[in-house]
């Protein structure tokens, strides 16, 4: 272990895991490398001055942050938010403002009857596949109506409540109406939290990228690292600091190593989530020792480029393989499609379709033009008088495609009904030339997994202890999200129920002995 100075008149050594400086002095906040300092090789004491000091420091001005910081606030903590980019909001603020709460008053105001917290928990254990942390998601469903009260008593409207679209295997009993829709969607959900920090008065600073977090030789995370070189600032904080800095969305490195899918999403630039979630304060998590949780899947819908742009349209039409054979439900949640299409060979889908569809037109296919000419010149729909020629087009098995269309066709004329994987809309021959094909991709709108937390928020280290100081919520956490996503809201009702758990939890902390 090296001893670096800091600045001059420093009291105490801290350790200063897995980043290593080069140089032989240490002139401001290291970026974390990543490197993995667990087994304390890449550990680094140095003293340092704080600049500044309260008892919570929340990184990311988004959902989870801004949530923690008015809880944290509440309880009577001092609060200092930083926020990398220029602006608040984070993802938050650009999502549909979509909250999945249990047993909500508001579903009874909407006529929603029978819905259970104990249902929910059980939905998203089953949609986890023995994946998703039973505790947390236990604590999200029980927690979320209680939250959701919480925010409509800062002035938050729902304007409307829906339901996911089936799973085969979920007992449709287990997913009633239980999506509940912010008046002004993701920006209108924001301004609420927005407005409800400034009143708390919330000392909020952006343009301030944590570099660095800062853990005590007891390995009790103290505070945090601001920008870099001469500017860096050290601020302390007394109590604990709240990890809230969102996923990894935009990171191809850690997209490569966590999740295939969102790898596969950046590649193809079809990610809509923004560009300052990159996974910065997971890697600081991880080179202190926390442990990793939840990876694997993503936040991801299915979409035709030319402009499929309802993610719960019913799809007139059938989706095949490079085989030619068709593989799911088109119609199920689009969580659990998008995983289907990606665990297809090379990830390859295509909407096959006939002249009927294209005679619905823009109104049932959002954002095609009626005939199509100007996406078939651009070779973004293909087109061919046989099913056959079609799959030749498309360089998919003609014999079996053609089997594929006459199985769907006979199904609709014998039973009404999909035989097969049971869709229950767009139930439409497909038998009018000329037939059409177009591909589907994924929508990205964020990633999944982070650092490992319990029911508490208290971000767990690698033997299985609580970090002491640390706290996570919102999607800089993992472990409650399985192997596809099980649904809009469940990302921001993580945001709120782990943001006021962290906040809460992180007032109540010891405060760090002065002088410390
Ligand atoms: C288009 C779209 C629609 C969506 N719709 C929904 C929906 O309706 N319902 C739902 O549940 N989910 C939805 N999602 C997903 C959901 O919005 C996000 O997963 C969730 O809001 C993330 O909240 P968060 O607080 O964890 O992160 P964010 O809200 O993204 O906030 C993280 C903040 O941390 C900041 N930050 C990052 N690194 C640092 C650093 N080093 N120092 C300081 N600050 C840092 C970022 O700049 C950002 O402001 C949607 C996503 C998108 C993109």
């Amino acid at each position: 272990m090296e001893e670096k100075a800091g600045k001059p008149i420093s009291r105490r050594k801290f350790l200063f895991w897995g980043a290593v400086a080069t140089t032989g002095v240490l002139v401001g906040c290291a970026g974390s490398d990543g490197k993995d300092g667990r087994n304390g090789k890449d550990a680094v004491l140095f003293s340092v001055d704080w600049d500044e000091e309260t008892d919570v420091v929340v990184i990311g001005a988004g959902g989870a942050g801004l949530v923690a910081a008015i809880e944290a606030k509440s309880k009577g903590a001092g609060v200092i938010v930083l926020e990398k980019s220029d602006n608040l909001g984070g993802n938050t603020a650009f999502s549909g403002g979509v909250v999945q709460a249990s047993g909500t008053k508001y579903q009874q105001q909407f006529g929603i009857s029978g819905d259970t917290p104990e249902k929910h928990y059980q939905y998203w254990l089953e949609a986890g596949e023995g994946v998703a942390d039973a505790e947390l998601v236990r604590t999200m469903a029980y927690n979320s109506a209680g939250d959701l009260d919480w925010l409509v008593g800062m002035g938050l409207t729902i304007t409307k409540i829906y339901a996911i679209d089936p799973i085969p295997y979920i007992d449709p009993e287990l997913i009633p109406a239980r999506l509940h829709v912010a008046d002004g969607l993701g920006g209108g959900y924001f301004s609420v939290l927005k407005e409800q920090a400034q009143k708390s008065q919330v000392d909020i600073r952006i343009e301030s990228p944590v570099t660095q977090l800062i853990a005590d030789a007891d390995k009790r995370v103290v505070g945090v690292c601001v920008g870099d070189g001469e500017d860096a600032l050290y601020i302390k904080a007394r109590r604990a600091v709240v990890v809230a800095a969102g996923g990894f969305d935009c990171n191809d490195e850690l997209a490569k190593a966590y999740s295939p899918q969102l790898y596969k999403d950046l590649e193809n630039q079809l990610s809509l989530a923004c560009t300052g979630n990159t996974g910065d304060v997971l890697k600081m998590g991880l080179a202190i020792g926390a442990a990793p949780a939840g990876f694997g899947g993503t936040i991801a819908y299915p979409a035709m480029r030319i402009g499929r742009n309802e993610a719960d349209l019913p799809i007139p039409g059938i989706w095949v393989n490079k085989y030619g054979q068709r593989f799911v439900n088109e119609a199920a949640h689009y969580g659990y499609v998008a995983r289907a299409v990606f665990d297809q060979e090379e990830h390859i889908a295509w909407a096959v379709f006939d002249e009927n569809v294209r005679q619905m037109g823009g109104s049932v296919i959002g954002g095609w033009s009626d005939d199509l000419a100007a996406e078939i010149a651009s070779g973004k729909i293909l087109t061919a008088d046989t099913p056959e020629a079609l799959a030749d087009a498309m360089g998919v098995n003609a014999g079996q495609l053609a089997l594929t269309l006459q199985k769907w066709n006979a199904d609709i004329a014998d039973e009404d009904a999909d035989t097969l994987y049971q869709k229950a809309v767009a139930l439409q021959a497909l038998d009018t030339p000329p037939y059409y094909a177009t591909s589907v991709y994924f929508y990205n709108v964020g990633s999944v997994g982070g650092l490992k937390i319990n029911s508490k928020a208290q971000v767990i280290g690698n033997d299985g202890e609580p970090i002491m100081g640390l706290y996570a919520a919102g999607m800089a956490a993992g472990g409650f999200i399985g192997p596809y996503y099980p649904g809009s809201g469940t990302a921001v009702t993580a945001t709120i129920v782990f943001g006021r758990l962290a906040g809460r939890n992180a007032a109540a902390e010891t405060a760090v002995a002065d002088g410390d």
